[in-house]
This record gives structure tokens, C-alpha cells and sequence, in this order.
């Protein structure tokens, strides 16, 4: 997630109503928002379009909130995403229980959504404030993103801002195609205008700096499907 994107919230519930207010007071806080109405739908959710954070109720259908949470703990693709349960339970042993399962807050209904929200900021911000100290990985290339370097096989790599935003993306997300829509939001933001050929100017300089030695190319153009950071070259017709 960078400043310019707006954080995409995974809301778990199954109240419609609670949804939709929920949907409401979010996206005028400026989240954007996906919703699963049950366990199972989260977890797949979570792996296909990765959110920022998951809002997750305690009582669903099937697999209970805490459950959802331990799996998301358990899953390499969805074990560091922040999470926070809600729940009409307001005992103190359930809200141990509720951090235990790997939950990093807890919200009690009947909650205020300003307080809701700012919760949500908190949590966001200690997750990025992780993020922040860690170093990024992917075959020869390290990105240390305290200090915005970036180094392939032993050399410095130089970027432009939006060419760090881009390949920091990328490699949070390794092995997801995107297309250059979502790169254009997830990247440059929402609401920023601009053309979807922009990502392609920009992806070609990426290539040309990271490159620079004949080396081999880290990102796949993936056909009428967009652009991914893996190893794996999939045919896409
Ligand atoms: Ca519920």
C-alpha cells in the first residue's frame, strides 16, 4: 500500500444491512471495499485480491470468524494480513480468544463507526510501519524500503518515485498479473487521471533500470492481461 492508494478493506460479515453500513462509512473514509458474506469466501477472497486489512465477524455461517482468522494466519499467501474481528461478544476471555487466533485488534458491537475507522487507520499504520523496516526479495534483486535502495546482483539500481512504487508493488505481490488498471490505481491512485498507456511508459523504464546489464527480465508481460513480478512463465492467450 502506498499514500497515493486507497486501502482495500475485506469486510466479513453476513448481516446485509451491517454491510452496507459498513460499506458506507468506509468508502466515505476513503477505503475501498470487498465483501465475502461467509468463512470460505473470505479465505479465497483474501488470497485473489489481497487486501490492506480484513474487517472480520466473529459470527458467520460455517467456519466461525476465529477460525477464518487462524487460516488466514496459517496461509503463506494471507498470513501477514492485518486483521480485525468484530464481534457482539464483549467478554474479556473472548477477546483474549479473539487475539490469540492471530487478530491484531478486536471491536465489540455496537461500535461507532468513526471509532470503527480509526482503529482500522491504527492498525493499518502499524502494519506499514513493518512493512517499512523490511527488505524485499525476488530472485537477484533486494529492495530495502527504509532507505529506498534497490540493488540487482550487487549494483545499485536507480528509480524514479513512481518506478520504486511500481516495482515495490510488484514485488509485494509476486506472482499476481495485474492489469494496468489496477496497477494505475493500486500505484498512482484512484482518483488520479491518467492514461492506462502511462503504466507501460513507466514499466518500460522500470525494465530498462533494472536491466541495465543484460540481464534477465523480471517482469512478465502477460497478452491483454497486464503485467506480473514471478518466475513462471504461464502462456496466456
Ligand atoms: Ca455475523
Amino acid at each position: 500500500m502506498t499514500l497515493a492508494n486507497k486501502p482495500l478493506v475485506l469486510v466479513v460479515e453476513d448481516e446485509p444491512p451491517l454491510v452496507t453500513l459498513l460499506r458506507y462509512n468506509l468508502e466515505r473514509a476513503g477505503f475501498r471495499v470487498t465483501e465475502a458474506g461467509d468463512g470460505k469466501e473470505a479465505l479465497v477472497l483474501c488470497r485473489e485480491e489481497r487486501p490492506d486489512i480484513v474487517l472480520l465477524d466473529w459470527m458467520l455461517p460455517h467456519i466461525s470468524g476465529l477460525e477464518v482468522c487462524r487460516r488466514l494466519r496459517r496461509g503463506q499467501e494471507t498470513r501477514k494480513v492485518p486483521i480485525v474481528l468484530l464481534t457482539a461478544r464483549g467478554e474479556e476471555n473472548d477477546k483474549v480468544r479473539g487475539l490469540d487466533s492471530g487478530a491484531d485488534d478486536y471491536i465489540t458491537k455496537p461500535f461507532s463507526p468513526a471509532e470503527l475507522i480509526s482503529r482500522l487507520r491504527a492498525v493499518l499504520r502499524r502494519a506499514e510501519a513493518t512493512m517499512a523496516s523490511a527488505v524485499l526479495q525476488f530472485e537477484d534483486l533486494t529492495v530495502n524500503l527504509a532507505v529506498h535502495r534497490v540493488m540487482r546482483a550487487g549494483r545499485e539500481v536507480r528509480l524514479g518515485p513512481t518506478e520504486f512504487r511500481l516495482l515495490r508493488y510488484l514485488l509485494e505481490h509476486q506472482g499476481r498479473v495485474f492489469s494496468r488498471e489496477q496497477l494505475l490505481a493500486a500505484v498512482w491512485g484512484r482518483d488520479v487521471h491518467v492514461e492506462p498507456r502511462t503504466v507501460d511508459v513507466h514499466i518500460r523504464r522500470l525494465r530498462k533500470s533494472l536491466n541495465g546489464n543484460k540481464e534477465r527480465d523480471l517482469i512478465r508481460t502477460v497478452r491483454s492481461a497486464g503485467y506480473a513480478l514471478d518466475r513462471d512463465a504461464i502462456v496466456v492467450a
